[in-house]
């Protein structure tokens, strides 16, 4: 089981917790945490962004757009796994 996989089974167990209601809606929040955290370790491509005044474009991160001054693996403002490639 990769991490796609991992996201959408627990995206279903998700689901099924909201579905049956009760106590059972709070363990909703405990798979949305462990989604969150999952899915920065899928690797998404960088976006183009503008640095503000200057107009310049650069790499940014596909999340939070932070800019990319050079090429990490992860962004440094929010975690996520970036694809270089
Ligand atoms: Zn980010």
């Amino acid at each position: 089981m990769d991490a796609k996989q991992a996201i959408e089974f627990m995206n279903q167990r998700r689901l099924d917790c909201i579905v049956h209601g009760g106590i059972e809606t709070a363990f909703a929040k405990h798979y949305d945490l462990a989604i969150s955290a999952l899915s920065k370790q899928v690797p998404m491509k960088p976006v183009r962004v503008n640095i503000g005044r200057t107009e310049s474009i650069t790499d940014g991160c596909p999340v939070c757009g932070w800019h990319f001054f050079d090429a990490k693996p992860y962004c440094m403002s929010c975690g996520q796994k970036i694809d270089w490639d």
